[in-house]
């Protein structure tokens, strides 16, 4: 991966269109957003950035330095972990009223698990990546389960979506094996890292989830930004930080695929099978097939459910690919009282400052 691959606008590696969003859309059906699009007041997007992930470039100033794709005041939404009932459903809702585009790192298992919400994600415009199968920590694996774990990811999200995806990549916890990048390099897919973090999984306060991002954005001015669409915290404080950033006159990037990635036969029937396995569960019970919950690496005895958010980010999610889901479903996510007052509350203060943006921003992906 060179520099060269990423000269701006020049026909190759990354390519700028100053086309409205609306305009290169054909293929998504139109969705309520582009109603309210024409309004006054919406971020919309300013710039779409198509990305050609040849020989799998590395994206995301906070660990990769050699590509510099945004101006000034333009950040890049993503979303990790989802896609999940009730939350993903409520940050698509924010990002239509402004009629942004995001990017959706989804995990395997959760995309196969609500394949309807991943497509409502790619009908309304967002690109579709991938997070690995079970939200594995790749360092911890081996190369040959490590590489099982971005495969696998990439069938069952493209499986769900009954699609093509993109070959967009954000390794877990960010932590990126050199073993494992050689892999993506091999398999043309892009590696994208963040600039600014929201921190949204430690806390269920939408006004810090808020801060962080806004503190994040007047110390880089630019990036990035990572979020988890299955945090209450974003579901819930989305809505309000985006008329904050269009207030402050940031710019939306939309990252598009210059082509979609390719899957390989081997995973995608392991994929397929796990699909029409959540299908049928999902028949037989339509309720409580739809749990975001996964059992506990160890033991197994004990769910962990992913509305918690102070543990939503360290749960020892990984299982092993090749034996899926000895899962028992449980209790569906709900909000707590506490998230239910939290979005009763008045607007945060956006001038308060929140002193540990970045202390070591590190410690919590080693
Ligand atoms: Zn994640």
């Amino acid at each position: 991966m060179t520099l060269a691959a990423f000269a701006l606008a020049t026909g190759s590696g990354l390519m700028i269109s100053s086309a409205p969003a609306q305009e290169r859309g054909a293929a998504f059906k139109a969705t309520r957003a582009d109603a309210r699009c024409s309004g006054k007041g919406v971020l919309g997007v300013s710039r779409i950035v198509e990305v050609d992930t040849t020989d799998g470039p590395r994206l995301g100033n906070l660990q990769y330095k050699e590509i510099d794709f945004l101006e000034p005041g333009e950040v890049v939404l993503t979303f990790d972990d989802g896609p999940g009932r009730q939350t993903t459903e409520r940050v698509l809702e924010a990002l239509a009223t402004h009629c942004a585009r995001a990017t959706f790192f989804m995990v395997g298992r959760m995309a196969v698990a609500n394949p309807d919400l991943v497509r409502d994600v790619a009908a309304q415009g967002h690109t579709i990546a991938s997070h690995t199968w079970s939200h594995a920590n790749l360092k911890a694996l081996s190369t040959e389960k490590a590489t099982r774990e971005v495969e696998l990811g990439l069938s069952a999200v493209s499986a769900a979506l009954g699609a093509p995806v993109s070959p967009f990549f954000r390794f877990p916890y960010l932590n990126d094996p050199r073993r494992v990048m050689a892999h993506m390099e091999q398999r043309n897919l892009g590696m994208f890292s963040i600039d600014v973090d929201s921190y949204d999984y430690k806390s269920r306060s939408t006004s810090v989830m808020q801060r962080n991002i806004l503190k994040g954005l007047e110390k880089n001015g630019k990036g990035i930004l990572l979020f988890h669409d299955i945090q209450h915290s974003t579901a819930n404080g989305l809505a309000e930080l985006l008329d904050e950033l269009h207030r402050r006159k940031f710019k939306i990037v939309h990252l598009v695929p210059k082509a979609a990635a390719k899957t390989l036969a081997s995973y995608d029937e392991i994929a397929g099978k796990e699909l029409a396995r959540r299908q049928i569960a999902t028949a037989r019970q339509p309720l409580n097939d739809r749990a975001m919950v996964w059992p506990m690496a160890t033991g197994g005895q004990t769910s962990a459910s992913v509305s918690r958010p102070e543990r939503q980010e360290t749960l020892p999610w990984h299982e092993d690919a090749a034996s899926p889901a000895k899962r028992k479903t449980s209790e569906r996510a709900r909000p707590t009282q506490s998230a239910e007052k939290e979005r009763d509350r008045p607007p945060p203060s956006w001038k308060k400052v929140e002193p540990t943006w970045q202390e070591k921003m590190f410690q919590h992906y080693q």
